[in-house]
């Protein structure tokens, strides 16, 4: 599968969706950077074992390489993790013709995807997700980044990757609450851009829970297809389209705010948080409740909440609060994805606070 970013063939890059192709990164790397001599290969610390044997196969194939091994979670997308990573590489005495291989779920694929948009003003980067949010969403589209200490991916950049490696295959040992969360990506794809998509969901829930590769693989290659889409469309997030991917997310960013860490993930805040903006189409008569109802029922189906846990409080003046200070919000006014029909979003900047409120219960 091939990425066009900004619809220019020139730039793309390849998608490659098959089991076992993590241990083809070496020949991957060889084949498209014949001029690559150093690569670091970041990852996290659940993931060790994974990405070890890289290190080996790179040297195999005469590229000098570490491994660069960072503490798992969200904390890890720091300017000191940054730092580390341009430590590594300065001690493998990489110049611009290097590579960073990116091995993890997003937090790993930000943080060393921004190393790789940086160190030497930009060497190459190949992603190889291994959650299920990293394989539909956070490798392909260019994004990069990490956090400051007073809030989420303020200093990035955009940078694609010269290939993305997506192996099913890891999904296996992926903790459950990381595979619903991704699920809920997942359905985000179906309602904004494909309903016959949605209605294959509904099919094959049993065998898409039960991490079935023959489902696996057409699940993620037609997330990896409407996201590609998305950014051939629009790259750099200017025209409008890109912002669509962020249904659910303005309620749902406001909701991890308010939650603390750990309490909800994202994908659970933005499963709520889909649930809120459906039911806010439903309430301007935009959509017929049905759409609401399907969407609710798969959510639950994949163990996605759909009302935020009791132990959050989320009073509605402060998630208003939260919601007007996102940083996708253009001049102070809430911009919100609400669905047209089960396969349609648009982006909404007149919807009155009451009735945003209104859609946050039942
Ligand atoms: P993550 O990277 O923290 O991974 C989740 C957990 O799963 C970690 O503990 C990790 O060690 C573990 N894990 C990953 N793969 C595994 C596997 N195969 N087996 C066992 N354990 C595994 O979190 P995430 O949900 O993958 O990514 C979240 C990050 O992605 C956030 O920082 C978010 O901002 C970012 N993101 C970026 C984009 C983008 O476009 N760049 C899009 C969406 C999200
Ligand atoms: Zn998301």
């Amino acid at each position: 599968m091939r990425v066009s970013p900004g619809g220019r063939p020139a730039t793309g890059y390849d998608i490659v969706l098959q089991a076992g192709v993590l241990r083809e990164t070496a020949a991957f790397l060889t084949d498209r950077l014949p001029d690559c001599r150093a690569a670091v290969v970041v990852t996290d610390g659940n993931l060790r074992d994974l990405a070890a044997p890289l290190t080996d196969a790179l040297r195999g194939v005469g590229v000098a390489s570490a491994l660069h091994v960072v503490e798992p979670g969200e904390k890890s997308k720091s300017l000191e993790s940054l730092h580390g990573i341009y430590g590594t590489l300065l001690d493998l005495k990489a110049d611009r013709r290097a590579c960073v291989i990116a091995v993890g779920g997003g937090v790993v694929g930000d943080l060393a995807g921004f190393a790789a948009a940086s160190y030497m003003r930009g060497v190459s980067l190949i992603q190889v997700p291994t959650s299920l949010l990293a394989m539909v969403d956070s490798s392909v589209g260019g994004k990069t980044g990490v956090n400051l200490p007073r809030g989420k991916n303020l200093v990035g950049a955009f940078h694609q990757p010269a290939g993305v490696l997506v192996d099913p295959d890891v999904l296996r040992t992926l903790p459950d609450r990381e595979y619903h969360g991704g699920l809920a990506e997942v359905v985000k794809y179906g309602v904004i851009s494909d309903a016959a998509f949605f209605g294959w969901l509904e099919e094959n829930a049993g065998a898409i829970l039960d991490r079935d590769p023959a489902v696996l693989v057409p699940l993620i290659a037609r997330c990896c297809e409407l996201k590609a889409a998305v950014v051939a469309a629009d790259e750099f997030e200017t025209t409008g389209v890109r912002a669509t991917l962020n249904y659910g997310h303005t309620f749902a960013h406001a909701f991890e705010n308010l939650a603390g860490y750990g309490v909800l993930s994202h994908g659970e805040a933005v499963s709520v948080g889909m649930t809120c903006a459906a039911r806010l189409a439903v309430s301007r008569g935009m959509i017929p409740p049905d759409v609401l109802t399907r969407q609710t029922a798969l959510l639950e189906r994949f163990r996605l909440p759909i009302e935020l846990p009791a132990a959050v409080e989320a009073p509605p003046d402060a998630v208003l609060a939260a919601m007007r200070s996102d940083k996708k919000n253009v001049a102070g006014a809430l911009r919100l994805v609400l669905p047209v029909r089960l396969g349609e979003v648009r982006v909404f900047a007149d919807v009155p606070e009451e009735q945003v409120t209104a859609a946050l219960t039942p």
